[in-house]
């Protein structure tokens, strides 16, 4: 997501006047597109701004302007700026729109955003305070960006949203922020049990059909999307993978965790067996179909039993990636206000390390193309 929007800044910017610099250390405008996802990520930008003022100072020329935009914006301005006085804007990445052409470097591949934000409130998560509410773009400017880029010669998209297979469905109407944030007695028996935060489509998934639709377009001969997740995985979407041959056999599905207690506290909107349901439909639907997921090892109450639930899940499914995270309390987050961040640090290193082990170093000579 960080990797279009920084194209969209780019022409956004170039629009403007602006040149391309060689590089950070030559240049008079700096924009930081930041991720959020865990506290390391946010020390690494602040550890870079760093650097950057100190490399100016050391030469005696005056800093760049430093813009801040990205998940950590979550911080308000204010925040931001007195964490980092040297941060002199802040610019919310929705002023940024779609209708702004990406500046793509790639000839062949090519990012399509089809939404942005997120309602889904995974109770880690801060994407939903940072980006906001989820949005779709059309189908008309979804397919007009697809057919002009296919004229100029890229044949492979990947279509990129937070939920991406929950494009244009209609919303439930939960307001969940309201029951998360603003309810002062809020407690963990409250949280809802999370399902799709949209109504169950009648017919074919609007998702499906974009799908269907990009593959009409002559010159496209590879579609990947990503993130999907496990709450809109209708049947129709399991069928069209399987039977479109434009769709990449690769699938990355995030599970976070084999534990159903786990994603309970974690807000998640499906079980174990929910997620083995689909993997098992797609791997009968086409065997040649291989999987990807995203993990958080050490959330907090995480006990060895349920992260042994884990451990056989990844033994079962046999994901060819797994990108596996050690939980990190983002502030403002329900675990961050509901939970203590009580698995040491060690244990979530050994879980992460065994997790690894299994399932990414068997595979790490024949990796599947991630983008
Ligand atoms: S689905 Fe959950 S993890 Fe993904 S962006 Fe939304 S809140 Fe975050």
């Amino acid at each position: 997501m960080n990797k279009t929007d920084s194209e969209r800044i780019a022409s956004d910017l170039e629009n403007q006047g602006f040149l391309p610099a060689e590089n950070w250390d030559s240049c008079n405008k700096l924009i930081i597109n930041t991720c959020s996802v865990r506290k390391r990520a946010e020390d690494r930008v602040r550890a870079f701004i760093h650097k950057v003022v100190k490399h100016y100072h050391d030469l005696g020329q005056p800093k760049p302007l430093i813009v801040l935009t990205g998940c950590m914006i979550h911080h308000s301005a204010e925040k931001l700026r007195k964490m980092e006085p040297d941060i002199d804007q802040v610019l919310d990445i929705s002023e940024v729109g779609f209708e702004i052409p990406a500046k793509r470097t790639d000839k062949k591949h090519a990012f399509i955003p089809i939404s942005t934000g997120c309602n889904s409130y995974c109770t880690y998560c801060i994407v939903p305070y940072a980006r906001g509410r989820e949005k779709s773009r059309s189908l008309d400017e979804i397919l007009a960006e697809a057919t002009s880029l296919a004229k100029k010669g890229y044949s492979e998209i990947t279509l990129l949203g937070q939920n991406v297979n929950s494009w244009g469905l209609e919303k439930v109407g939960v307001s969940l922020r309201k029951m998360l944030l603003h309810d002062k007695n809020f407690t963990r028996e409250k949280l809802p049990s999370n399902q799709s935060q949209y109504l169950k489509p009648k017919g074919i998934p609007p998702f499906v059909k974009l799908l269907q639709e990009i593959s009409k377009i002559n010159g496209v001969n590879l579609i990947r999307f990503i993130s999907a997740n496990p709450w809109d995985f209708h049947d129709e979407l399991i069928d069209e993978i399987c039977a479109n041959p434009k769709i990449d056999r690769y699938v990355h599905l995030t599970v976070q965790s084999g534990s159903n207690s786990v994603l309970s506290r974690m807000n998640r909107g499906y079980s174990k067996e929910d997620y083995l349901s689909i993997i098992n439909k797609l791997k009968k639907g086409d065997p040649s179909i291989t999987f990807g997921t995203d993990l958080i090892v050490g959330f907090p109450g995480e006990t060895d039993v349920e992260f042994q639930e884990t451990v056989e899940l990844a033994k079962e499914v046999s994901w060819q990636v797994g990108f596996v995270n050690k939980y990190s309390p983002r502030p403002g987050t329900v675990a961050d206000k509901l939970y203590k961040d009580d698995v040491p640090d060690r244990v979530k290193h050994e879980r992460w390390h065994i997790l690894d082990k299994i399932i990414n170093q068997p595979h790490m000579q024949h990796r599947p193309k991630v983008v």
